[in-house]
């Protein structure tokens, strides 16, 4: 068996080991970098970036269906599935040939295989039956997660779909019975219903997209209702049988048993990290329920080993997958950094789009601050009006004796972007007046963002003052000019 030796490897290419690979290269290392599959990962080859490129493309159906009421007329948008799909497909090409391109700059040696540990300091590569031995002082576990199944669902790729055959886009169902209201149901089952299927979302919990905002989320349920989608909450998926050509869905909603017909069924219920199969245990490392166990710099109960991404746990983002997997790498290379942050964001590309960051009103009190709020309607925005996205609001939550802002929710255009202005205010420790003095250009969209931190101060100026500790009522004034 060939033997090569790296000063650190890395195991998984996805968002989080392809920039902890790079990060190493960068810092002098000698880098190996081993997948099995594509690079890239979940992220781009079936995760964020694919179902991004879907929600764009569904919203531009929406967009042409919609544009009719601004004058110009087309016809009904018919949708080629092939074409939308190659077309995806190309996105994704583009992206992971690019991380290759990266690797490759940075002179990260890329390995292509299944690892597996055979000690603390050596991994065995297997690829199609031949096996090579690396052997490294430090090594990155970052082999990510995947779907949660749920009993009577399983899932075969045909009636039962996971995110990843969904991303695939195989074909649009006539009807889609969509089980979980999280954000990956949420986002891809509205791709669905924008492509023209009948879908119905079976959430167990009393609200979708659970964690949100309730405030927020009720944005998404409008939207969802006025498109024709039905959304079943305290509704548990039993199981299903074929009947047919069709699929019947047993659920008990809200107690009672209820049947609905589909054509396809799309479990997205969650996801959970997979540390299997890498001969972990073996070498000691420990694993809990919740994922790979580390420290504050990524190290598991093994010093050689570190763990970042999915495979640690949720939350599972991409963007705090690359977060650790840079510190992982930065710890390895002797310096001293470790997590540290004060905001992490998250984006739902739901209609419309949800962005968070920070704390909530409740989590506020909790930690003991007594909170004011300061929200502000896009209805009342000039560009929002213009771009005819009206739907939503920036809140803002800071601390009422320190003004110190302590987190943000937007629902409404651009969410998930507008959310970043709002992640470095927290990470630079922004008062409610750092952001309200911020000359904002104008029009834009995150002018809602100083104007609800004006309001959280008590001094609006496109909008009345809201009653003291009213939450209601909150009345819009004329556009801005
Ligand atoms: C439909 C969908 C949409 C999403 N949208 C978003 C979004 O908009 N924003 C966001 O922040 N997050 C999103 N996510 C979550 C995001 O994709 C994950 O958080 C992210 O991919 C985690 O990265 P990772 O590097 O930890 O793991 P992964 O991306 O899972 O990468 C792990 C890699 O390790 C490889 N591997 C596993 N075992 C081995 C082994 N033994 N040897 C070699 N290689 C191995 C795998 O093949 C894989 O390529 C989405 C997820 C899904 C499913």
């Amino acid at each position: 068996m060939a033997t090569k030796t790296f000063d650190a490897v890395v195991i998984g290419a996805g968002v989080g080991g392809y920039p902890a690979a790079i990060r190493l290269a960068q810092l002098g290392k000698k880098v190996a970098l081993v997948e099995k599959e594509t690079l890239g990962g979940v992220c781009l080859n079936w995760g964020c970036i694919p179902s991004k490129a879907l929600i764009a493309a569904a919203n531009l159906v929406d967009e042409i269906k919609g544009a009719a009421e601004r004058g110009i007329v087309s016809g009904e948008p018919k949708v080629d599935v092939a074409k939308l799909r190659e077309f995806k497909n190309g996105v994704v090409k583009k992206l992971t040939s690019g991380v290759g391109l990266l690797e490759k700059g940075n002179g990260v040696e890329v390995v292509k295989g299944t690892a597996t540990f055979v000690s603390a300091t050596a991994i065995d590569v297997e690829q199609n039956g031949e096996r090579t031995r690396i052997e490294a002082q430090a090594f990155i576990v970052a082999t990510g997660g995947r779907p949660v199944e749920i009993p009577g669902f399983a899932f075969d790729g045909k009636d039962v779909w996971s995110a990843k055959e969904a991303v695939d886009l195989p074909e649009v169902p006539k009807r889609l019975v969509c089980i979980g209201g999280g954000i990956i149901g949420m986002e891809l089952g509205t791709v669905y219903a924008k492509l023209g299927a009948q879908v119905t979302f079976l959430e167990a919990l009393p609200q979708i997209l659970t964690g949100v905002d309730p405030e927020a989320v009720r944005f998404v349920q409008k939207n969802l209702r006025q498109r024709g989608v039905t959304v079943h909450v305290n509704a548990k998926a039993k199981g299903f049988e074929k009947k047919g050509g069709a699929l019947a869905v047993k659920a008990e909603v809200d107690g009672k048993e209820t049947t609905i017909e589909c054509d396809k069924i799309l479990v997205a219920v969650g996801f959970r990290p997979s540390p299997e199969g890498l001969g972990l245990e073996k070498i000691g490392v420990k694993i809990a329920p919740k994922g790979i166990e580390v420290d504050a710099q990524y190290r598991t109960s093994v010093p050689s080993v570190f763990a970042i991404g999915d495979v640690t746990g949720g939350p599972f983002l991409a963007h705090k997958a690359s977060k650790e997997g840079e510190i992982a790498a930065e710890v390895i290379a002797g310096m001293k950094s470790a997590r540290d942050w004060v905001a992490m964001p998250g984006g739902i590309f739901t209609d419309p789009e949800i962005g968070t960051v920070g704390l909530s009103e409740e989590e506020a009190r909790a930690l003991g601050h007594d909170p004011i709020t300061g929200k502000f309607a896009f209805g009342a925005l000039g560009r929002a009006i213009a771009i005819d996205h009206t739907d939503g609001f920036v809140k803002v939550i800071a601390d009422r004796a320190s003004k110190l802002i302590l987190g943000v929710t937007v629902v409404g255009p651009e969410a998930a972007d507008l959310i970043a202005e709002a992640t470095l205010a927290l990470e630079m420790g922004a008062y409610l007046e750092d952001v309200a003095l911020t000359i904002h250009a104008h029009p834009t969209l995150p002018e809602a963002f100083m104007e609800a931190c004006k309001v959280a101060l008590g001094e609006p100026i496109h909008m009345l003052k809201p009653p003291e500790r009213k939450k209601k009522g909150e009345q819009a004034a004329p556009a801005r000019a």
